[in-house]
């Protein structure tokens, strides 16, 4: 099965920055699980003018998230509300949880 976001139509600077580190979906540059603060302004920036292009943005993350922290720990896993607050909950117009 392919991701959802393989191909997004672009793709937020992210690259060389606080980017994920798969399959453990943390922060390159050390800050935590991704996506960590400063990977969330970047990504707040990139999209501020389409927040529903981020929030699909961040499915597609969510998504692959899920996949491979399955694999690695079926048993001890954040659960689903957890995971979605973490990569999809953040990106409305609120302040950051
Ligand atoms: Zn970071």
């Amino acid at each position: 099965m392919s991701s959802p976001h393989a191909t997004p139509a672009r793709r937020p600077p992210i690259a060389v920055g606080h980017a994920p580190v798969r399959p453990i979906w943390v922060c390159r540059r050390g800050c935590g699980t991704w996506p960590c603060p400063s990977a969330r302004l970047t990504l707040r920036a990139a999209y501020d003018d389409d927040l529903v292009g981020l929030a699909v943005e961040m499915a597609g993350y969510l998504f692959d998230a899920t996949g491979d922290l399955v694999r690695l720990n079926p048993d001890d896993m954040p659960g689903p509300e957890a995971l979605f607050t973490r990569f999809v909950g953040w990106t409305r117009r609120t302040p950051f949880t």
